[in-house]
């Protein structure tokens, strides 16, 4: 069965005329799914009974299956795990920053092949690509979510509640280069006026350094932010943390980045996650600032967080500071992102989507 959420607007006007229906009756639902975020298409009252009727015996209107929600932050932060057709599952984590920003941690892939040594979802290794409708549902669910209960959030926590997604960012599970075209098709609805109308600017895609994938994004027509996964100034040690290293040197990264800020002329974030005893210390912080002065960018320093059974401790405050301040002295900007949902294993590199065995019971075909 279709899922419309895979569905782009013009090969949704080429089905409709299969079923003899006018070219504007694709506008018609493409805005219901986007903009009104209907969930059944009885509910599309401007189109003909048949239509409907049409519309709900033949497609389908998202695929995934809800396994579990989960909250931390007093309700700012929320985890949801997800079931994909094929019983492969992802998660994705809302971030609420009273008064006024949303953002939408999507994933990209179940699971991951690029095994960086300290990620939860590099361990599961790659189960399959999500596809455009499946990275779509994933932002609709929480706009939906967000829609519903900003009133009430507002007065639970007294403050001002944002009632719609401002930001997404494609850091949740997956390398969103190695699925690069699903993940475009999907930027493309979210960006279309016609669609869901989120700003590219309001976007940032994180890759591990598969350097087409910079070279892809830099000549796309719409500006994508983009951050750059590094972790390490030198090949030796980048390589001990990240085997895409050996496909892709610290050379061919910096030259693909630096096409991409001379193409757009916007600034990358380098991530660059802190690891005890192992890419924290000083000498290591002057030579990442010698690597990366003088380019149009940003570093973004992410204390590691913790995955359960790996041999790896996360940079002690004092060690984070002092980096940073080696960093900053180089007159490079640099900050330490405040991670969300650590307690609930939703933070950056901690999705690893596990269901519990109740949970698994729920994930067996019926
Ligand atoms: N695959 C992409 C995007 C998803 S990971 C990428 O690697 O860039 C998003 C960010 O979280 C990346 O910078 C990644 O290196 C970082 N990360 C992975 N595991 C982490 C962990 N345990 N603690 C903190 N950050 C982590
Ligand atoms: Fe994959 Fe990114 Fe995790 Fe590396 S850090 S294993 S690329 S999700």
């Amino acid at each position: 069965m279709n899922n419309l959420y895979d569905i782009p607007l013009d090969e949704l006007t080429a089905l409709l005329s299969t079923w003899n229906e006018p070219g504007f009756r694709a506008r018609q639902i493409y805005s219901h799914l986007y903009k009104k975020l209907a969930t059944d298409p009885r509910t599309m009252t401007d189109l003909s009974t048949g239509l409907r009727e049409r519309l709900a015996a033949e497609t389908t209107i998202g695929t995934l299956r809800l396994i579990r929600e989960q909250t931390a932050d007093g309700g700012l932060t929320r985890k949801v795990l997800w079931a994909l057709e094929g019983n492969a599952v992802i998660e994705t984590v809302l971030m609420i920053y009273p008064p006024d920003r949303a953002t939408v941690c999507v994933s990209t892939q179940a699971g991951c092949a690029m095994g960086c040594v300290f990620c939860a979802t590099g361990k599961m290794g790659l189960l399959r690509n999500v596809s455009s409708g499946e990275i779509l549902e994933q932002v609709l669910y929480f706009e939906r979510y967000l829609r519903e209960n900003a009133p009430s959030l507002e007065q639970q926590r007294r403050k001002p509640i944002p009632n719609h997604i401002t930001n997404l960012v494609f850091m949740g599970m997956g390398e969103p280069f190695a699925n690069y075209d699903r993940w475009w098709e999907a930027v493309q609805r979210l960006n279309d006026k016609q669609g869901f109308n989120l700003g590219a600017r309001n976007m940032t895609v994180s890759t591990v350094g598969l350097v087409k994938g910079i070279r892809r994004l830099a000549d796309e027509p719409m500006q994508v932010n983009l951050a750059v996964s590094l972790h390490a100034p030198n090949d030796a040690l980048r390589s001990s943390l990240m085997p895409v290293n050996d496909r892709f040197n610290i050379a061919d990264l910096m030259d693909a980045v630096r096409y991409y800020t001379d193409k757009t002329h916007r600034r990358v974030s380098f991530e660059y996650v802190l690891l005890e005893g192992k890419n924290d210390t000083p000498a290591v912080a002057v030579e990442l600032a010698a690597l990366v002065k003088g380019m149009l960018c940003h570093v973004n320093l992410i204390p590691w967080n913790p995955v359960p059974g790996m041999p790896l401790t996360r940079s002690h405050r004092e060690r984070v500071t002092a980096f940073q301040q080696v960093v900053q002295a180089a007159g490079i900007s640099c900050t330490v992102r405040v991670e969300r949902g650590i307690e609930i294993a939703a933070a950056c590199g901690q999705l690893a989507a596990v269901p519990t065995a109740t949970e698994m019971i729920g994930l067996q075909p019926i």
